[in-house]
């Protein structure tokens, strides 16, 4: 290419270049501006040959003193202005708008020129301080930090949860917030974000402190985010002060460890008490049949009526230990197992065949699912409740009884219902309570235990259990069991 070609070819590109670009001599006057600084300006170049550049850049007065300027022109270096957002260049319409500017010296052998080049950042500092509104505005603590870890903004949650104020953070390295013992390794930590920049919590399963001003450490949680700001990749941290969290955990599991205790304790005192009370128990039941087979004549009728009474009463309360035994093993040995509730149903059906014929019950039983359950336990709900619908008819009508199981949200409803006495408004709760009954035991033989068993066994299953009736037409009891069960 010829020289001629060449120069004509720089020009092209200086001319199209989508950068300001403008060329003073050695006294600081402008002798070229391309097309985009005339746009940028409002200017054409005519207007400006041979005018200072302090007529674009009024502000070079602002940032350096004219006494520099005398003898910049002279003896040019490469400067840049405006780096802190404070340079403002002006159109000929007035108009005055944020610029970077970088002055660069150029060197021939007959003269020395300045290029410069002007940047409007404008759209720049907006973006900047959406970003600065969108950080003040956060509930949580917000650092923004650059690539070698230093603080560039923070919000004032930062200087709440940290006891610093904003100057104080502002410029100083991120590691000023982290304790000590950790501090040696958090720039490692920073390097390894910054070579796979992408949103995430900090610090996967590793418990995370700050430390504040006070030197007191704080418990956080670290949300990472990459941003991207004038082609720097910065790093933008949310941090949320978890001290009460972990206060409300640690009281969560201290109070869970202190139940587990007190079940056991529980349990094995049930064990304890029931089996020591047994023993005397079974002496006085089996010494009462044997002093009935023995020496029954020799006592008369009230004393054998007392004899009788001893018995019942001793068999009685057999029966109450080992319904309280049974209630305390609930659920020892669970097992989920898949089970066919149509199946298990039959079973307990035929279990109380002979109270059913005896009563001359109608029974009428829907379909039902299949589910993931404690079988054995499910077993004794059905049996309790159908039992019950049984054992608490009305005198003068034959029970009918019917069960049926419905899929509702979250899992399944499942419902007993009677046509017997009834239970008054004021007991529907009570009657799940131990040994609550409602009748003496000469009108209803019972323990008071078998609704106390459905109770739980509905929340054993993570449900529950309530019922709905009037006295006089007939209960309806109702569980719900969730589905999903694992
Ligand atoms: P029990 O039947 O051994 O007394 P439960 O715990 O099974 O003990 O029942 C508690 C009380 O609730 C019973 O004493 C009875 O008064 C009342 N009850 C339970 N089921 C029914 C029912 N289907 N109809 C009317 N009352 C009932």
């Amino acid at each position: 290419m010829k020289i001629k070609d060449r120069e004509l070819g720089f020009r092209l590109i200086i001319e199209a270049s989508p950068v300001a670009l403008i060329l003073t001599n050695n006294e600081g006057k402008i002798i070229y501006l391309n097309n985009f600084a005339e746009k940028m300006f409002d200017y054409q170049e005519k207007e400006l040959e041979g005018k200072g550049v302090d007529s674009l850049l009024n502000d070079i007065y602002t940032v350096k003193p004219p006494e520099f300027w005398k003898k910049y022109f002279t003896q040019p270096t490469s400067i840049r202005l405006g780096e802190d957002n404070s340079f403002m260049a002006e159109t000929k319409t007035g108009q005055k708008f944020p610029a970077e500017v970088q002055m660069n010296p150029i060197k021939t052998e007959e003269s020395i020129y300045v290029l410069i080049t002007i940047t409007n950042v404008s759209d720049r500092l907006k973006a900047n301080e959406q970003l600065r509104l969108v950080v003040e505005s956060a509930l949580n603590a917000m650092i923004l930090t650059d690539s070698s870890g230093k603080i560039l903004v923070i919000n004032k949650q930062t200087e709440l949860l940290f006891g610093y104020g904003r100057n104080e953070l502002i410029g100083e390295k991120i590691e000023i917030l982290v304790p000590q013992r950790m501090k040696q390794h958090h720039p490692h930590h920073r390097q390894k974000f910054h070579d796979q920049p992408k949103a995430r919590p900090m610090g996967a399963g590793r418990d995370l402190f700050g430390v504040k001003k006070d030197g007191t450490e704080i418990p956080v949680e670290i949300g990472l985010n990459p941003v991207e700001k004038d082609g720097e990749m910065l790093v933008l941290a949310s941090v949320i002060d978890i001290t009460e969290r972990k206060k409300n955990e640690e009281a969560i599991r201290l109070y869970a460890r202190q139940i587990e205790e007190k079940n056991k304790e529980l349990e094995e005192f049930t064990n304890v008490a029931s089996h020591d009370l047994r023993e005397p128990l079974n002496s006085i039941i089996g010494f009462t049949e044997l002093l009935k087979e023995r020496n029954s004549d020799q006592l008369d009728e009230d004393g054998n009526k007392m004899l009788d009474f001893i018995g019942k009463s001793s068999s009685r309360m057999s029966d109450l230990i080992i319904g309280l035994l049974d209630y305390a093993r609930l659920g020892n040995s669970k097992e989920l197992a898949t089970t066919d509730l149509n199946k298990l149903l039959l079973t307990v059906l035929l279990d109380l065949d002979s109270s059913i014929k005896a009563s001359d019950a109608e029974i009428k039983a829907g379909e039902m699912p299949v589910l993931n359950v404690f079988s054995m336990e499910f077993r004794l709900l059905f049996q309790n409740l159908i039992s019950n619908s049984l054992k608490y008819r009305k005198p003068d009508a034959a029970p009918q009884i019917s069960i049926s199981a419905n899929k509702v949200q979250y899992g399944w409803e499942f419902k007993v219902s009677d046509n017997g006495i009834g239970i008054p408004e004021d007991q529907k709760e009570k009657v799940f309570n131990l040994f609550h009954r409602l009748h003496k035991r000469n009108e209803f033989e019972g323990t008071g235990i078998g609704l106390a068993h459905c109770r739980k066994i509905a929340e054993l299953h993570g449900g529950r259990i309530w019922v709905e009736s009037e006295v006089g037409k007939g209960s309806t009891f109702y569980f719900f069991i969730p589905s999903g069960l694992r």
